[in-house]
């Protein structure tokens, strides 16, 4: 399996943005659990209005059905032949517990936390005005992300693979911290 990279950080840390620029440049299919989901609530789909209460509430979709969306993207012949970056999962440990066994019994090659601090990413997710970003919503998430997600950085770092990145500063430096973590592997 070629390259797999699990980008971690609070919403509106830049993650996306980052993301996307990483992928571009290592060549890696970027996946956002996010986007799926969100994809799916545009279609319609069974999915989409099982998922949508959910999302509008900032909680989190189920483990079972995230595992089942990510195992059956993953299995598909182009992230096999191009290597993966994982925006948005796992969000649990649970979820992380099912990565490794995907990855036949491995955790990624590096997990990244873009590191920015609760009250800037609260003033960014209002100044970007989506229609899920509601006060409520963005505290809740934000609440869930320090509950659910931060053990997922003691689970990263036990494996030896978690990278603590700072991502305050313009897109480049926070870009450049990141090639050069990702670099050094
Ligand atoms: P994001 O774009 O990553 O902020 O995700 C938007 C919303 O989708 C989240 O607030 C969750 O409701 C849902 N979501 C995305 N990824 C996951 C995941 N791995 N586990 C559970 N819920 C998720």
């Amino acid at each position: 399996m070629p390259l797999v990279l699990v980008i971690l950080g609070r919403q509106g840390s830049g993650k996306g943005t980052q993301a996307s620029l990483l992928s571009e440049r290592y060549g890696v299919i970027h996946i956002s659990t996010g986007d799926m989901l969100r994809t799916a609530v545009a279609a319609g789909t069974e999915l989409g209005l099982r998922a949508k209460a959910v999302m509008d509430a900032g909680d989190l979709v189920g483990d079972d059905i995230m595992i089942g969306i990510v195992d059956e993207r993953l299995a598909a012949a182009d992230i096999g032949a191009h290597g993966v970056l994982l925006d948005g999962f796992p969000r649990t440990t649970a979820q992380a517990d099912a990565l490794a066994q995907i990855l036949g019994g491995t955790g990624p090659d590096l997990a990244i936390n873009l590191d920015v601090p609760i009250a800037e990413v609260t003033e960014r997710m209002l100044a970007r005005g989506r229609a899920d970003d509601t006060e409520e919503a963005i505290a809740r998430r934000l609440e869930l992300y320090e509950a659910e997600t931060a053990p997922l950085l003691a689970w990263f770092e036990d494996r030896g693979c978690l990278s603590v990145i700072d991502g305050l500063g313009t897109e480049d430096e926070v870009f450049a911290r990141l090639n050069k973590a990702i670099d050094a592997l």
